[in-house]
C-alpha cells in the first residue's frame, strides 16, 4: 500500500514514514538538503513579523481589527446572556449544552446568509446598543448599583 502523498520528495521512497534517524533514510531526506520539507518555524516567525508590521503600519487594518474586537465583545456579551435563559428551560447539563450549540449553530448559519447594510446598521444602532446598555455593567457600577 503506497500513499503517493507521503512518498519521499527526494528519492520517491518511504523516507517520511521511517522513524527519525532511521538508517533507511536517503541522504536528501535526512538532511533536507534542498529545503523541500521547509522550515516551519522560520515560516511562522516571518508570518508573525509581517502580521505585526501590518497592524502597526496600516490604519485600515487597525480599524478592521477594532471592529473585529467590538464584534467579538458583543458576541461574548450576548452569549453570556443566553446561558441563564437556557438554564431556565432545561435542568440537565448535557441537554443544556446541546440547546446552546443548536442556538449558536442556527445563528451562525443565518449570519453567513446575505444581508443588507441597512439591516446591519439598524441592528447595531437600535438592538445592539440597547442590549449593551442593559446587560453590560459599566466599570465602578457593578453589583453594588441599585437596580432601576
Ligand atoms: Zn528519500
Amino acid at each position: 500500500m503506497s500513499d503517493p502523498a507521503s512518498d519521499c520528495k527526494y528519492c520517491g521512497g518511504d523516507c517520511p514514514n521511517q522513524p527519525e534517524g532511521s538508517e533507511h533514510l536517503c541522504d536528501g531526506y535526512a538532511g533536507d538538503i534542498d529545503g523541500l520539507y521547509g522550515d516551519t518555524q522560520s515560516l511562522l516567525e516571518a508570518a508573525a513579523e509581517k502580521a505585526r508590521a501590518l497592524s502597526a503600519t496600516s490604519t485600515e487594518v487597525q480599524e478592521i481589527m477594532l471592529v473585529m474586537l467590538d464584534a467579538w465583545r458583543l458576541y461574548f456579551l450576548a452569549h453570556e446572556s443566553l446561558v441563564p435563559c437556557i438554564e431556565e428551560c432545561s435542568e440537565e447539563d448535557t441537554e443544556r449544552d446541546m440547546i446552546r450549540k443548536i442556538v449558536v449553530e442556527s445563528m451562525r448559519e443565518t449570519a453567513t446568509k446575505p444581508f443588507t447594510t441597512d439591516d446591519l446598521i439598524d441592528g447595531l444602532t437600535a438592538r445592539c446598543v440597547a442590549f449593551i446598555q442593559e446587560h453590560a455593567a459599566p466599570e465602578g457600577e457593578g453589583e453594588d448599583a441599585d437596580p432601576v
